[in-house]
């Protein structure tokens, strides 16, 4: 871990983190047992973070505040669609307020059930995050140079990343 490599593009960053909002509630954080395992340089994280990040060290902490436009996104009022429950997954447990990923025009993201009907489902395709000003407290737990195989994949392989 101790190798002194800093982090920059194509190098595999191991990292913890809390998300807080305005009021310092954590609203998501890395999983204790094991750091999130990112490949930088390639959008695996938010721009800002990846920003924030180059040029730090294994044991390096910081804390980064993004203003929604630069986490999540600004919420759009109204930003609904209906979708037919046959492309929802588990669609018979849906409840209001609950967060599902969904396959839109933008790819997979997560968007938030604001009606259930008998045949369709009403979303708000905004981020869960979008509006929200977060810190994000960050530790870096090792830098590594990444294999052929990960750049390739554009992803990280092992403990953190990919298992496949
Ligand atoms: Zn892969």
């Amino acid at each position: 871990m101790s190798d002194g490599l800093a982090v920059e593009r194509d190098r595999v960053v191991q990292l913890h983190y809390t998300i807080r909002d305005e009021d310092g509630a954590a609203v998501e954080q890395s999983h204790a047992d094991e750091p999130l395992a990112i490949l930088h340089g390639h959008g695996n994280v938010l721009p800002a973070i990846e920003q924030a990040l180059v040029g730090r060290h294994a044991g390096d902490r910081l804390e980064v505040t993004l203003a929604p436009a630069d986490a999540f996104g600004e919420r759009r009022p109204d930003w609904t669609q209906r979708v037919s429950k046959k492309y929802v997954p588990n669609a018979a447990r849906l409840r209001p307020g609950m967060s599902i990923r969904l396959q839109t025009d933008q790819g997979p993201r997560p968007v938030t059930v604001v009606k259930v009907g008998g045949k369709v489902v009403d979303v708000d395709l905004n981020h869960p995050l979008a509006g929200r000003t977060l810190t994000f407290a960050i530790e870096v737990i090792g830098v590594r140079e990444a294999s052929a195989e990960e750049l390739e994949h554009r992803h990280v392989h092992g403990p953190g990343g990919h298992h496949h």
